[in-house]
Order: C-alpha cells, then structure tokens, then sequence
C-alpha cells in the first residue's frame, strides 16, 4: 500500500486536500508507469533544506518545493504551508512527485546511489526531470541547457572525470561558484534523454525500464 506521512503540526484541510491529490497523481502514475512498485511512503515535511546541501536550498526556496528519494520506496516531499494556496503551487508539487516516483520506477535512490559516476547521475536526474517536465508540464531552469557544442562538451566533461571521496556533489548538482555554472548533472541529463527521445521510438515512460547504457547509446553518446 502507497500511503503518506505529515508533518505533526500540518492543518486538516492541507492533508485532506494533498490525500486527493496524490489518490489522482498515482492514478495517472500508474498509467504511464505499470511497473511502478505500489508500496511506496511519501514523506512531506516544511524543512526545504531536505537534500542536506548548503547549495541546494538556494533553487529550492526560489520554488518552494523540494524532494528527495530517500530509499527504494521512500520519497521526501518538502513543502511551504505559507504557499500552499498559491496559483500553481499545487502543480508544482505534483512535478516534484512525478519526479520521484520516477527516480522510485528506475530504482534509483539516495541510500542506493554509492558508486554512481556523474555521469550515470546524470542520466538519472535528467530522465526524471525531462518526465516531470513532459508529464506534467513543468518547467524548471535546470531542464533547460545550452547549445549542442556545448552540450557534447559537457558530455564529454563528465564522462572524464572521475568521482572520489574529494568529489563536491553539490558542485556538480547544483552551482559551481568556479565556473559560475548551474545544475551541470541535471542539464546533461536533459540534453542526453532529449537526444534520445529525437532518434525516435521512445516515449519518455519508456525510459523507466532501460538501462543508463542503453539511454546513452539511444542517444548516439556512449
Ligand atoms: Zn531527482
């Protein structure tokens, strides 16, 4: 059974109103995605700094939605109360949610990420937001990248460079101060499983059960 946990002090009308809103989400959910496990616990909580990065609280506070798959079959949903009847907020969590579960589809998780190189990191979060942002209609800055040179160079940037204990994730996930660039994993990602997607024969959903190998070769870039 998929089912949700809330914060103590959370208001009776929120829980009731996200309780519909998930009930319509995971119907969709489990259309697009029929190998979806149905045991999943969504977590929401009103700490936006769940992904534990000083650099990630920065793009989360801008959208007021933050998530984070945690486990197998565990998803955090961190959420602003103050915003919650905003216009649009509501679609804003549901990209998120379709996010993760997306990350849940793919098996891909924080607990279970230990050894992933940046580039299979990569693949993982520009397939989940490419499926938010198609799916849902979302349209987040770090979906969006740069020319194709560029690209294909950033492709080739992450395939060469290899993670250690040194390794600055967040760097690499969120902002370079160095470079002075945003989001380079997601990004590439976007760029890899739109390349993907362009050769033709694939809807985004089908990219829940392919390997990152075969993404990459779909994509001419392996
Ligand atoms: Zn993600």
């Amino acid at each position: 059974m998929n089912e949700a946990i809330y914060p103590p002090n959370i208001e009776a009308g929120i829980s009731e109103d996200l309780e519909i809103s998930m009930g319509q989400w995971r119907a969709e959910l489990e259309e697009l995605l029929p190998t979806l496990r149905q045991d999943v616990t969504t977590e929401f909580v009103y700490d936006l700094n769940i992904a534990g990065m000083p650099d990630s609280t920065e793009d989360t506070y801008l959208m007021g939605v933050g998530g984070s798959t945690v486990t197998a079959n565990r998803i955090k949903l961190a959420i602003d109360p103050s915003k919650i009847n905003t216009p649009g907020y509501n679609e804003l969590i549901k990209a998120t949610f379709f996010h993760e579960h997306f990350h849940i589809a793919r098996g891909y998780n924080h607990q279970d990420s230990v050894g992933l190189s940046l580039l299979d990191t990569a693949i993982e979060e520009g397939s989940a937001t490419k499926f938010e942002m198609i799916t849902v209609g979302s349209m987040p800055g770090w979906g969006k990248y740069q020319d194709r040179e560029t690209m294909l160079e950033r492709v080739n940037e992450l395939k060469n460079s290899v993670v250690d204990e040194h390794t600055d994730w967040s760097k690499w996930k969120f902002y370079d101060p160095e470079t002075d660039r945003h989001w380079i994993l997601y990004r590439v990602g976007a760029f890899i499983v739109d390349e993907a997607l362009a050769n033709g024969g694939l809807e985004i959903q089908d990219l829940a059960v392919m390997t990152r190998e075969e993404i990459l070769e779909k994509a001419n870039l392996a």
